[in-house]
């Protein structure tokens, strides 16, 4: 019945009315808008400047845009600050200290001809995710880590002198990561449970067939450079940019699809590079970018760790003593607790 009179000629004649009417509407209505914020865009927001093929953002209007406290020491350094955050840079560098920890921007502060400024990409990778983390992690999961002990079976990895090797420092230590945030409640998956090999692709493969929310591959470092020390965390490089070992300017790699968690990875990293320092007080080296493998082709953000250097006779000492184990464990699995935290905030506030 109710499909009849809906069908019936006059009913048709002021559907026909009623539906022009609402297409001219939303035609002025959308207009009038579309009109209004293109002029509000011109007016109330800057365009970032072009220098050579990289776009750049003052710094002061960096600091307006995020509310955050820009305070300039003398010419070349200066700080953006709000409660929780403090980031400090350098002009000419790529090095920026974020809450004290040293994270490597893609491009070098430039000096500006008004005031320094920071490259677009940077504002996008480091600068909006920490200083609006939950924007960065409203498309990813928190509930099912992947723990991924680096290296396996006849793979040992870096040695030390004193009889140290990696592959089974970072079985150790990704067990024992592994305890902790299964005694926090977390679902954790390991590419490797024991001392057998696994391609670079199998871990990619295996974290995917998981299910896995986030990624973490554990090291051990080595170096030609017996001094060298400390530890570090990567990040996958922002697409035709330098990692942090090479020349910024040149040419290199286009975007992958893993970009697409550059908030998120950078979010992680940080806090694990964070807490790690706080649990062991190694020399930092900083959150930096590399297209490793399994960054390159992660599913998920992913990270990897590289905790200390095995060639360093002090910080093989360390490493292979339980005790110091421990503290990396700790450190590294209150990084990832601190992630798992933050993603849960972002969904209670998309539930709010
Ligand atoms: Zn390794």
């Amino acid at each position: 019945m109710r499909w009849q009179l809906l069908n019936s000629g006059r009913a048709t004649r002021w559907g026909t009315f009623f539906k022009g009417f609402l297409l001219i509407a939303l035609f002025i209505v959308s207009s009038t808008w579309l009109g209004l914020s293109r002029d509000t865009r011109a007016a109330g927001r800057a365009r970032p400047v072009d220098v050579g093929d990289q776009e750049y953002w003052p710094i002061p209007l960096l600091a307006r845009e995020f509310g955050v406290q820009y305070h300039s020491f003398d010419d070349k350094r200066f700080r953006l600050a709000n409660r929780e955050m403090e980031l400090s840079f350098e002009v000419g560098g790529r090095r920026a200290f974020v809450n004290g920890v040293l994270v490597w921007l893609h491009e070098p502060v430039l000096p500006g001809r008004r005031a320094p400024m920071l490259s677009a990409t940077d504002v996008e990778t480091i600068l909006s995710p920490l200083l609006r983390p939950l924007d960065s992690l409203r498309q990813v999961g928190y509930q099912r880590v992947v723990l991924d002990a680096g290296h396996g079976g006849n793979d040992p990895g870096a040695q030390g002198p004193t009889g140290s090797v990696e592959k089974d420092l970072a079985l150790t230590v990704t067990l024992g990561i592994a305890k902790l945030l299964e005694e926090a409640g977390v679902d954790v998956y390991l590419t490797r449970r024991d001392d057998s090999r696994l391609s670079l692709s199998n871990r990619v493969v295996r974290t995917r067939e998981a299910g896995g929310d986030l990624f973490v591959s554990l090291h051990f470092n080595s170096s030609a450079n017996t001094d060298a020390q400390g530890s570090e965390t990567f990040v996958l490089t922002a697409g035709g940019h330098a990692s942090t070992s090479q020349q910024p300017g040149g040419s290199y790699p286009a975007a992958v699809e893993a970009n697409e968690f550059d908030g998120a990875n950078a979010l992680l990293g940080f806090l694990i590079q964070q807490r790690l320092l706080e649990q062991t007080g190694n020399q930092d080296r900083g959150l930096r970018r590399a297209r490793f493998y399994v960054l390159r082709e992660a599913v998920t953000p992913a990270v990897l760790v590289e905790a200390g250097f095995l060639t360093n006779l002090d910080e093989e000492a360390r490493v292979m003593d339980p005790a110091f184990q421990a503290r990396i464990i700790r450190g590294i699995a209150d990084g990832i607790l601190d992630y798992t935290g933050l993603v849960m905030r972002a969904r209670i506030e998309d539930y709010l």
